[in-house]
């Protein structure tokens, strides 16, 4: 710092907190041009798997008044309790969305769609916010991708978005893909069910890590999914959910698993995995890839949220979704999948004289569809090729005085040194630089 900021000369926004000014703020990150081909190509390819399944986009505010995600997400959550970025503006408290089915069903209530078309499907895309301990693979910003079908009760729209899930993830290409399904009833079994988790989990309460022992009072199912290996342990050891479900609750499970079979989606029933909120039913389902490493390996997750509805003051029309992390799915396919795209042309000027023809025909190039760049820097021939190279250009289109006195640039092919002169007027022209000859 000192080398480039002389102490008496402090630039004026190096204040009292320095260098930190100079970094991402923690659990943040820059993405860089070179990682987003990776990036771009996973997100280019879920929009397309998310539209053949009917969904539609629908883009909500990054920022929604806080209560929504009290309510929606619940008090007891670490995401409500602990994880949420708010601040307040006059009377009302807002927050950073830190997920976005909460935003989507307040969208599909406040937009009245249930009068008009009631069953509705929608997709979504982007950043998320919690202030979560920094961890591997965990960001305070992260970006999530996900689909929310709302209007309907049927278990075969639960096997639907199982299935879209699953093919997105495989087509991806994300390696040791695990795909896991339980059922966790509904208001009618539940609270049945959670009493007996609890008589049954009383008499190993000592050994249960501290966040687990707060689980038992205020959110027992929650036991079932803690990553502590000692709780972990007790957990195989509890009654399963799928064993006190209702028959509607019952009926429902065989007909997503009927389904899901028809479909021939590899899954296994883990009993394990749960929602923790009131307003989750039925299906629940985790996507995972051990490969990731750590205990942070959960590409993503969703289920039934038939409560949510009516719990923020909609119809009870019943909905299911998931929820994709975008960054987990990138670094579950490790090394970039596409080179950055390459470029078309690359325009040199030979002297000070053709720059300004060098300009122009790269303009008009652009306008035609085509990728190039230009020297701005008055670069000798040898560094503009040079530059050519590095920015992986396809061919240079060089001009010289010779050139500029006949209308024509020499066009060579970069890779195989085939040359050839293309008149000015023709460049953009498929017989000049498009869209395959030298
Ligand atoms: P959730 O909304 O908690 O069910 O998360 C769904 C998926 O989003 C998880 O399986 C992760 O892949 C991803 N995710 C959640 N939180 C984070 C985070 N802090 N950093 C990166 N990815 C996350």
């Amino acid at each position: 710092m000192q080398g480039l900021f002389p102490l008496n000369h402090p630039p004026p926004w190096l204040d009292c907190i320095g260098m930190a000014l100079l970094q991402a703020p923690v659990g943040t990150r820059d993405l860089l041009p070179e990682e987003l081909a990776a990036w771009r190509h996973v997100e280019g390819r879920s929009r397309d798997w998310f539209e053949r399944y009917g969904y539609q986009e629908l883009r909500t505010p990054l920022f929604e008044y806080a209560d929504l995600f009290q309510r929606g997400i619940g008090e007891v959550t670490d995401i409500v309790e602990k994880e949420m970025y708010t601040f307040s503006r006059g009377e009302r408290l807002y927050a950073l969305r830190p997920e976005q089915t909460a935003s989507i069903v307040r969208a599909y209530i406040e937009h009245d769609w249930a009068s008009t078309r009631r069953f509705r499907k929608f997709w979504y895309m982007g950043p998320q916010f919690r202030h979560e301990r920094k961890q591997r693979h965990r960001y305070r910003q992260f970006y999530q991708m996900g689909v929310e079908a709302i209007g309907s009760t049927s278990p075969t729209v639960d096997a639907e978005t199982m299935v879209l899930a699953w093919r997105l993830l495989r087509d991806l290409g994300v390696r040791d893909l695990v795909t896991e399904l339980n059922t966790i009833g509904c208001a009618a079994c539940r609270p049945a069910f959670r009493e007996r988790l609890r008589e049954a989990t009383i008499p190993r309460q000592a050994e249960l890590c501290p966040h687990c022992q707060r689980r038992l009072e205020r959110n027992v199912l929650r036991l079932l999914d803690c990553k502590e290996p000692g709780c972990a342990a007790i957990a195989r050891e509890l009654p399963r959910v799928v064993d006190h479900l209702c028959e509607g609750c019952g009926a429902h499970f065989d007909a997503v698993r009927g389904a899901l079979d028809a479909l021939a989606v590899e899954y296994r029933v883990n009993p394990l995995i749960v929602r923790g909120l009131d307003y989750y039913s039925r299906t629940v389902c985790e996507f995972s890839s051990p490969g990731l490493g750590g205990s942070q390996n959960a590409l993503g997750g969703g289920g039934r949220y038939d409560g949510l509805l009516p719990l923020l003051g909609g119809p009870d029309v019943g909905a299911v979704g998931f929820a994709l992390g975008t960054d987990r799915i990138v670094e579950a396919l490790g090394a970039p999948l596409a080179a950055p795209p390459a470029m078309d042309a690359y325009v040199v000027a030979v002297d000070e004289e053709s720059r300004r023809d060098c300009l122009l025909l790269a303009e008009r190039m652009r306008t035609a569809g085509l990728s190039c760049e230009l020297d701005h820097e008055g670069r000798s021939l040898q560094k503009q090729l040079r530059q050519a190279h590095r920015l992986g250009a396809l061919r240079s289109v060089v001009v010289g005085p010779e050139e500029r006195g006949r209308r024509v640039a020499r066009v060579k092919v970069m890779e195989t040194g085939e040359e050839r002169e293309v008149a000015f007027d023709d460049l953009a022209r498929p017989e000049g630089v498009a869209p395959r000859g030298p």
